[in-house]
């Protein structure tokens, strides 16, 4: 039986930041991840400068592809906007890795299964045992599964489904464009430059509408890649995108039972806006860690639950900041 004070499901973001936190103050910790890093994780890898800081990540001697964008690139079906607003994109399968190691924690490929409670401390899948347990594996974490489900079931019309694909790409614009209710899309999509020549492009909207429109995700995906094709944007290609689907951030969820924590999509804390969720599980993930090793309370106050400021934005727009 391997034995840690605390075991950590899950190595995005949520559980690396916690994992980090844990052992810069001295706690003993295990991560587990189902997959062996780096890995492939669905996102368009678009962070927040609050991201930055709350990583304390040094920019210049982060090694991985990291592109600042000073503007984004607004399309809605009436009006065409520019805000200034600082943002940068990285890739999920350098970033992630990175920040595992950099965390310090011992980490084990083990997909989790099973979770019982015994004698004040939390079994998994009969192989390991700790006094706290933190839930950090996603959409399908199965600790939200096991222990939080029934009594925090979640809002169905929260659910975003998506599809996208990151692909190398030789791209012509290398500003980042977002187009909302394109379409009819109850969302929006996006073409995200990385740095050295790679591309994010996807599609994403709320489950819930889709279906009561008897409209596709599929079909969006679709719309988009022959509109970057007509912009010159895209060359024709076979593209296969993936799909996953997560939840933004709803009425307040349970995140703690006993010593147990759920954060970042587990917990679905993605923003309701732009369903943005690398900000608010770094943030939940250094929370529980912080619950964990000075016995603060685990709240969700103080983690955003919108991406922009929509005062600014309208600012921005009365200011004619059109392109
Ligand atoms: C297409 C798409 C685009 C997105 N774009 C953005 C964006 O640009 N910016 C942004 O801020 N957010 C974006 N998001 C949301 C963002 O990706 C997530 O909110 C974020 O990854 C949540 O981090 P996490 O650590 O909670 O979970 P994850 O990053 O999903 O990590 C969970 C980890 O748990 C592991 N795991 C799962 N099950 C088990 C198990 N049974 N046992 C062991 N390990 C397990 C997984 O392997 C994984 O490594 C996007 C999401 C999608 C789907």
């Amino acid at each position: 039986m391997r034995e840690a004070e605390v075991i950590i499901v899950g190595g995005g973001p949520a559980g690396s930041s916690c994992a980090w936190r844990l052992q810069r103050e001295g706690v003993d910790c295990l991560l587990l991840d189902k997959e062996r890093f780096p890995r492939t994780k669905l996102c368009a890898g678009w962070i927040t400068p609050q991201v930055v800081a709350d990583l304390e990540l040094d920019v210049a001697s982060y090694p991985h592809r990291f592109l600042t964008f000073e503007r984004l690139l607004f399309h809605f079906p009436w009006l065409g906007l520019r805000p200034r607003t600082v943002q940068h994109s990285i890739r999920r399968y350098e970033f992630d890795a990175w920040l595992l190691q950099r965390s310090g924690a011992p980490v084990e490929q083990h997909r989790v299964r099973d979770i019982r409670e015994q004698d004040g401390h939390y079994l998994i899948d009969g192989r390991y045992r700790c006094r706290y347990l933190v839930g950090a594996g996603g959409t399908r974490c199965p600790v939200y599964r096991q222990l939080f489900r029934d009594p925090s079931p979640r809002a169905k019309r929260k659910q975003v489904v998506t599809l996208e694909l990151e692909f190398p790409c030789d791209y012509r614009d290398p500003r980042c464009h977002l187009w909302f209710f394109d379409h009819g899309l109850p969302g929006y999509s996006w073409y995200v430059p990385k740095a050295d020549g790679y591309l994010n492009i996807g599609v994403g909207g709320f489950a819930s509408r889709l279906k009561e429109r008897n409209d596709d995700i599929k079909a969006h995906w679709q719309h988009l890649v022959g509109k970057l094709e007509r912009k010159g944007l895209l060359q024709k290609q076979d593209l296969n995108p993936g799909g996953y689907s997560y939840y933004v951030r709803g009425r307040p969820a349970t995140t703690r039972l006993g010593n147990a924590f759920i954060a970042g999509d587990a917990a679905g804390l993605a923003t309701k806006d732009m369903a943005e969720g690398i900000g608010p599980a770094v943030r939940s993930g250094l929370r529980a860690a912080d619950a964990i090793a000075r016995g603060t309370d685990y709240d969700l106050d103080g983690i955003e639950r919108r991406s922009f400021d929509r005062r600014r934005l309208l600012l921005s727009a009365l200011l004619q900041r059109r392109y």
